[in-house]
């Protein structure tokens, strides 16, 4: 099928769903200018491995270096700004409340700041903080002292990212609200992500497995290609507008 009547087709399916469910990545940020994980190590970060700013033993070992660096990361996502990929998602929710359920892998916020609500965050929040060891009553993040990281100055717990690392257990409620929009929707958009990090990857195929229709929107082949029953081969930017539209 040529690309126009691949998309008539998933705009039908949009049309006919009493529930969408809506898995991005890193992609659909890319229109943003925000770098994936290797494209934000350049100059000085990139004598450093990625593996070794996204685990908890590389925080340990160097806790100033990995908490510099997503004070960097932080600084370069404050000046971007939402794409048309999220403003069509959060447009979507505020026509049809109720009707989406959107479920992320980036900690960007881009979401949150292009208008959509209840976003189920499965790798955490770039811009929230919490401790690295379990805080005790002298832990206030509030009262935390200024460094490199930050730190409880009576007990010298260290403030850490609130984003999940490699290795570290997804967050159980958000993971568990994920898989039952993924259970329960008739047709779920896989936006910008290659499908190759689990859990998230499998909410895929829970949605196929359970009755859905599953669309990719990557203009890259992905591992989930086989699971979905079309792939729109465009820009998040590109393409979310156009499918998501009042005009269809
Ligand atoms: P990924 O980097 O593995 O894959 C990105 C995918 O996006 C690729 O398939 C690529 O073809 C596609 N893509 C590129 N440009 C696109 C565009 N304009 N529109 C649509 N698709 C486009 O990303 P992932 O699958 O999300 O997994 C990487 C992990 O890294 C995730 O766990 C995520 O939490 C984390 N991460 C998050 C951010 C962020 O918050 N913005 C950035 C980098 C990495």
């Amino acid at each position: 099928m040529e690309e126009g009547a691949l998309l008539d087709t998933a705009t039908t399916w949009v049309e006919q769903a009493r529930h969408v469910a809506v898995l991005t990545g890193a992609g659909i940020s890319a229109e943003s200018g925000v770098p994936t994980f290797r494209e934000a190590q350049t100059g000085y970060w990139a004598q450093f491995r990625p593996e070794d700013m996204a685990t908890e033993e590389g925080f340990r070992a160097h806790p100033r270096r990995v908490w510099d660096w997503y004070q960097h990361r932080r600084g370069l996502l404050a000046a971007s700004q939402p794409n048309a990929g999220h403003v069509a998602l959060a447009q979507f929710q505020q026509r049809h409340p109720g009707r989406i359920t959107l479920i992320t892998q980036n900690v960007d916020g881009l979401h949150q700041r292009a208008g959509s609500t209840g976003v189920l965050c499965l790798h955490g929040d770039i811009f929230a903080d919490r401790w690295l060891d379990t805080p005790r009553n002298c832990c206030h993040i509030d009262h935390a002292v200024a460094g490199h990281p930050p730190y409880c100055d009576r007990c010298g717990n260290l403030l850490r990212p609130g984003v999940v690392w490699f290795g570290e257990p997804l967050p159980y409620a958000t993971l568990e609200a994920a898989q039952q929009a993924a259970r329960v929707c008739d047709l779920m958009l896989v936006v910008g992500t290659a499908g190759a990090v689990y859990p998230a990857a499998g909410l895929a195929r829970i949605a196929r497995d359970a009755g859905a229709r599953v669309v990719i929107v990557n203009p890259q082949p992905t591992e989930l290609d086989a699971v979905a029953h079309e792939a729109l081969r465009g820009t998040a930017a590109q393409v979310l507008p156009a499918l998501l539209s009042e005009a269809h």
